[in-house]
């Protein structure tokens, strides 16, 4: 394109000479010289703060500083107030080379999702995308970014930066560093920060929930939060990028990461320290939408924490746990039930996005609510807000009917319906008769029914079946397998 640079030469490459300066004043005099340089300048500058926002300053600095001295050596010798005040936030013009840009839009891609969380968890859950307003999103994204350095910039042992041992008194001049780090920041916007780390632990403890492992997991950033939240696992948290390194050593690179530098900053500025018990979102939003809200069927208050169908993916309900009564222990069912749901998700699989652990989200929710109901549910449709007993209520009377439903239309033949329909006792032990007979049926009501079911009711608690329903209810919805999941939380111990 050479719509602004008025020169033989298209904008892009205009762009690529700019990356060549040795520095900012060689640019400036480059710019300044030639209007057609400035116009190309000016334009990209423009697109660059469209993907990132207001909280540029912020972006740029967690790629630009420079973490390792130029010998390629951790600076964790060095002067704290020297480390915390290098590649200051940037907030003049700026020439953002292509390589950067490639940057932060990949950060930015984790920033703004984790702003949509944040948003349909603590704002307004009717929107699956951010509400917050310009400031409110200022706020939280300056927060995240600044996050984002940190733990850049203070890897856990098994990091890039540090060996494996380091003695007590390098752990305690790192430490100072950190708190230099965050004293530079002012004292409202340290406030935003805890807010958005508050955040971040909540979705931390969905996944895991032995509270003397949260510093290890908070150094995983706004990256290792956002794939928390996505995949509700983890397991999912081992992967190659994410350094998690447990250690109870309380003298570890990982004790109270944020907790001491902060503490250290109040205790400094006569600063009354936050409570954990009072929510942190008073520092970043200035007012929250449905906060007083109750549920549309029981009346039940619940504000944000109510569902509907923006914020499905709160709930961890995995779709077998939704099926009436021992429905959930027909092994025979599990695989067409996740072929179902896998069908209603198909836009996110052809993504190359994993199919959800809890698969509680997206479109099935919402086919479910399109089957056939009974009068008893008139009025219970996706847009409404429901606590999750209730939600839970409507699922188990009407997945199964959904997959029944779902079932015939790819071309089943539904065999003959047993009697005892989704309370048989059989199809939990005898996969002849599981296979058999259709069991996604009411039971017939009859004197010999009744004394089946409450005979068998006082019966194992055991069984085999159960005992396949336990190991097996994780597996057909999860790409990580149990023995992973369980193998990993063996791993932290070793
Ligand atoms: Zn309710
Ligand atoms: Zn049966």
């Amino acid at each position: 394109m050479r719509a602004r640079s008025a020169l033989s030469l298209d904008d892009e490459i205009v762009h690529r000479i700019f990356t060549f300066c040795p520095n900012s004043g060689t640019l400036r005099c480059m710019i300044l010289v030639s209007k057609a340089f400035h116009k190309v300048y000016q334009a990209n500058l423009k697109a660059t703060y469209n993907i990132v926002g207001p909280a540029l300053p912020q972006a740029l600095r967690v790629l630009r500083y420079p973490y390792e001295t130029p010998d390629g050596v951790a600076r964790m010798e060095e002067d704290p107030d020297t480390l915390a005040a290098d590649c200051p936030e940037d907030h003049a013009a700026s020439v953002i080379t292509p390589i950067e840009l490639q940057y932060l839009e990949e950060n930015s891609e984790v920033i703004v999702a984790l702003e949509d969380i944040y948003s349909v968890t603590q704002k307004d859950r009717s929107s699956a995308t951010s509400v917050l307003t310009a400031v409110e999103s200022l706020r939280f994204r300056r927060a995240a970014y600044r996050i984002m350095f940190y733990c850049n910039l203070f890897p856990s042992t098994s990091g890039r930066l540090y060996g494996d041992e380091l003695n007590v008194n390098e752990i305690t001049h790192i430490q100072i560093q950190r708190t230099a780090m965050l004293a530079s920041y002012p004292t409202d916007e340290l406030l935003q920060l805890y807010a958005v780390l508050r955040f971040f632990q909540r979705i931390f403890e969905q996944v895991f929930d032995n509270p003397s492992d949260m510093d290890v997991l908070l150094t995983l950033g706004p990256r290792g939060a956002k794939r928390a939240w996505e995949k509700r696992s983890y397991g999912a948290l081992l992967r190659k990028e994410f350094k998690l390194d447990f250690d109870d050593d309380k003298d570890c690179l990982c004790h109270r990461y944020f907790s001491l530098p902060l503490e250290n900053i109040w205790t400094e500025r006569a600063v009354d320290p936050p409570s954990d018990e009072e929510p942190a979102t008073r520092f970043i939003l200035d007012s929250i939408i449905g906060a007083d809200d109750t549920c549309s069927q029981c009346a039940a208050p619940g504000g944000l924490a109510l569902l509907t169908q923006a914020n499905w993916s709160r709930t961890q309900l995995l779709p077998v746990q939704l099926l009436k009564s021992r429905l959930k222990q027909n092994a025979t069912l599990w695989t067409p039930l996740h072929q179902a749901v896998s069908a209603h998700m198909a836009d996110k699989l052809a993504n190359g996005e994993d199919l959800p652990s809890y698969a509680a989200d997206g479109p099935w929710i919402k086919s479910v609510f399109g089957v056939p109901k009974t009068s008893e549910w008139d009025g219970w449709t996706e847009d409404k807000s429901y606590c999750l007993p209730c939600l839970t209520k409507f699922l188990e009377e009407h997945v199964w009917r959904w997959l029944l439903q779902e079932r015939i239309k790819a071309g089943w033949s539904p065999p003959e319906d047993c009697r005892y329909g989704y309370d048989c006792r059989s199809m939990v032990h005898k996969p002849s008769h599981a296979a058999g007979k259709n069991h996604l049926c009411v039971p017939k009501e009859d004197n010999d029914f009744k004394a089946h079911v409450l005979s068998k009711d006082q019966e194992h608690t055991t069984s085999l079946g159960q005992r396949d329903f336990a190991a097996a209810v994780l597996l057909p919805l999860q790409r990580q397998s149990a023995a992973a999941i369980y193998g990993s939380r063996v791993c932290r111990t070793s």
